[in-house]
């Protein structure tokens, strides 16, 4: 490492989840394998089949509550726990295993499967129950409540927030993501220009792998905890 970093921006997607058990995105006979992207993760796929939707993230919901953070879960509460200087962990992941592992500062830029969201009144509210059967929304009593996630074709959440961050940023890393999905895809090299170093950790090379200065291929369960340990010593030294 050249300099100590101070901020840091780490963006996570499906791949730091992958070894707790969850399907990533593209994962051959997992539970997107078998619905097109449009019929379920879309707002036109929701206005055509609300039952179809509801049942498929019903379904998530339910296995994200029978899995265990893994190591690199782990390692990153760690860091953040630690870490003095400035740091975000953004995630794509709708599941809540960063904060299991005892991370504080992370942001769902997707939303959460355990949140839902009332499209009539727009208030959230904490949810670990199916939807398929419409449930009342407990704040205005309508049967309106969807899952809290972001679906393709909507804003992603918090997207101030994310660039303060970034452009505070002097170290960015991607874990676990395929830079196939933006605007996550598009953070690396904003923050490249914005002044970060920048590390990719993930299993194989992502699309975006030529954007970043290194790259560590491998399971996140293995390269985080080691990359951490990395990070801490060289703040011990500075
Ligand atoms: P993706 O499936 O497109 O890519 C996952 C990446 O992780 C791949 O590049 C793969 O090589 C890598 N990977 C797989 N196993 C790994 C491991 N053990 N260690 C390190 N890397 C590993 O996922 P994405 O980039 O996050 O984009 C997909 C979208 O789907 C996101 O928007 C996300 O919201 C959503 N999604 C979320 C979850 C979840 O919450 N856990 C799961 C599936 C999809």
């Amino acid at each position: 490492m050249d300099e100590t970093p101070k901020n840091i921006v780490i963006l996570t997607g499906a791949g730091i989840s992958a070894e707790s058990g969850i399907d990533t995105f593209r994962d051959a006979g997992g539970l997107w394998e078998q619905h097109r992207v449009e019929d379920v993760a879309t707002p036109e796929g929701f206005a055509a089949n609300p039952d179809l939707v509801q049942r498929f993230y019903d379904a998530r919901r339910a296995a994200v509550q029978t899995v265990e953070p893994n190591g690199a879960h782990e390692a990153l509460a760690r860091l953040d726990r630690a870490w003095k200087g400035e740091l975000l962990i953004v995630t794509q992941n709708v599941d809540d295993l960063h904060e299991r592992a005892g991370a504080k500062r992370v942001l769902h830029m997707h939303g959460e499967l355990l949140s839902a969201l009332c499209a009539r009144c727009e208030t959230r509210h904490r949810w670990s129950a199916p939807l398929f059967d419409r449930p009342p929304c407990h704040g205005c009593g309508e049967q309106a409540l969807r899952p809290d996630v972001v679906w393709f074709g909507e804003m992603p959440y918090a997207m101030d927030r994310i660039y303060a961050a970034l452009r505070a940023a002097d170290l960015f890393a991607s874990i676990g993501t395929s830079g196939a999905v933006y605007p996550a895809a598009g953070f690396v090299r904003d923050a490249r220009e914005l002044g970060a170093r920048t590390i990719e950790l993930n299993l194989e090379r992502s699309e975006g792998s030529h954007w970043f200065d290194e790259a560590r291929h491998g399971p996140a369960g293995q390269l985080v905890p080691h990359w951490v340990d990395e990070l801490l010593a060289g703040a011990d030294q500075a």
